[in-house]
């Protein structure tokens, strides 16, 4: 196996939820949480570092995907209701100026969302709270016809 071969296979292991950190109840991933209360498919927990203050992680509780897409409709409605409660408590909780909702899985590929209440004067406001600059994005532009042969496939996927 090649670096990318074997990276693959690891990131399949664990996408498929081998050994999911948010599936065991003495994992060291829940400490960092403090349980705020079980919804309907998901359960709100606060996380530990509070530098925005009431920023929550809403973590799916039905069983193990990893991705939106993994869910049925009506799977996504249920969460989505979950996502609409939390993230209404939050705001009435805690006053923010503006929420930002995160859904990224890269760390613990089990589907969750972090509920992040933005302030004027937080340390990043203005930003996303993860320190990575826009700019240092590569910037990769492609041939016209590139963009129109994505959108068709995409297109296609939506109406297929
Ligand atoms: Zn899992």
């Amino acid at each position: 196996m090649n670096d990318t071969e074997r990276a693959t296979h690891d990131w399949n292991e664990k996408a498929s939820g081998h050994d999911c950190p948010f599936e065991r109840t003495d994992s060291a991933a829940l400490e960092n949480f403090h349980l705020v209360a079980p919804l309907s498919a998901s359960t709100l927990y606060l996380e530990r570092n509070q530098c925005y203050r009431g920023y929550c992680v809403l973590i799916y509780k039905r069983r193990h995907v990893a991705r939106v897409d993994q869910l049925t409709a009506d799977e996504w409605l249920e969460l989505a209701g979950d996502l609409h409660r939390a993230h209404s408590a939050i705001w009435q909780a805690c006053a923010p100026e503006h929420m930002n909702v995160a859904s990224l899985g890269n760390v613990v590929p089990h589907l969750h969302w972090h509920l992040i209440p933005r302030y004027v004067n937080d340390p990043r406001w203005g930003n996303p709270i993860w320190p990575t600059s826009v700019s240092d994005m590569p910037r990769v532009t492609l041939a016209e016809e590139e963009y129109r042969e994505i959108a068709d496939r995409i297109r296609a996927a939506l109406t297929g």
